[in-house]
């Protein structure tokens, strides 16, 4: 009898086990990458916004509007990251810009999404050109990279892309179905 019932255990944990394993190779680590500027943060609406980067001004970046109704936004993102999502947000700082500049505009698009409470797990503000695969590579598993630059797209090798120039709430919305 006992042996009959330790069989039956080992049978349990050996399926337990599978099922395990199968989660695993199913769910692999999924991770969303925000770019912020022409992505979600509207810059480039903002008048004299190159004059003013030049000048070291941070103001275009505290400024920027939501390019969408970040409640709205925030609510598919939660949602997502319910499913398992991870969220980074992966922005390059000003071009050729100093030291100073740098700690200033860090400072602003840290503000700037936290005062539209857009929720991210990582965030990387880095120089101007950075290959931004390099940022997130380290989690492996699929990672797909939202962004308004096709330069920037183009050179993305973690998973897919979404062209941030339509509207990214439809599509993040289509991934709920994922
Ligand atoms: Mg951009």
């Amino acid at each position: 009898m006992k042996k009959s019932v330790d069989f039956f255990i080992k049978l349990c944990y050996n399926k337990y086990r599978k099922q395990e394993i199968n989660k695993k190779e199913i769910t692999p680590m999924r991770t969303l990458v925000f770019d912020m500027d022409g992505t979600i943060a509207d810059l480039y609406g903002q008048v004299n916004w190159l004059a003013d980067l030049e000048a070291e001004n941070p103001a275009p970046y505290i400024n920027a509007e939501p390019l969408y109704e970040m409640t709205m936004l925030n609510e598919v993102l939660h949602l997502l990251k319910g499913q398992g999502w991870r969220i980074a947000v992966t922005s390059w700082l000003a071009k050729d810009s100093t030291k100073e500049y740098d700690v200033k505009v860090r400072q602003a698009k840290r503000e700037w999404l936290e005062r539209h409470d857009f929720p991210f797990d990582e965030i990387h503000l880095v120089k101007y050109g950075t290959t931004k695969a390099n940022c997130t590579r380290k989690h492996g598993g699929y990672q797909i990279l939202i962004d308004d630059n096709a330069t920037v797209r183009k050179g993305w090798t973690l998973g897919a892309t979404i062209d941030a120039t339509q509207n990214i709430l439809t599509i993040l919305e289509k991934l709920l179905d994922f």
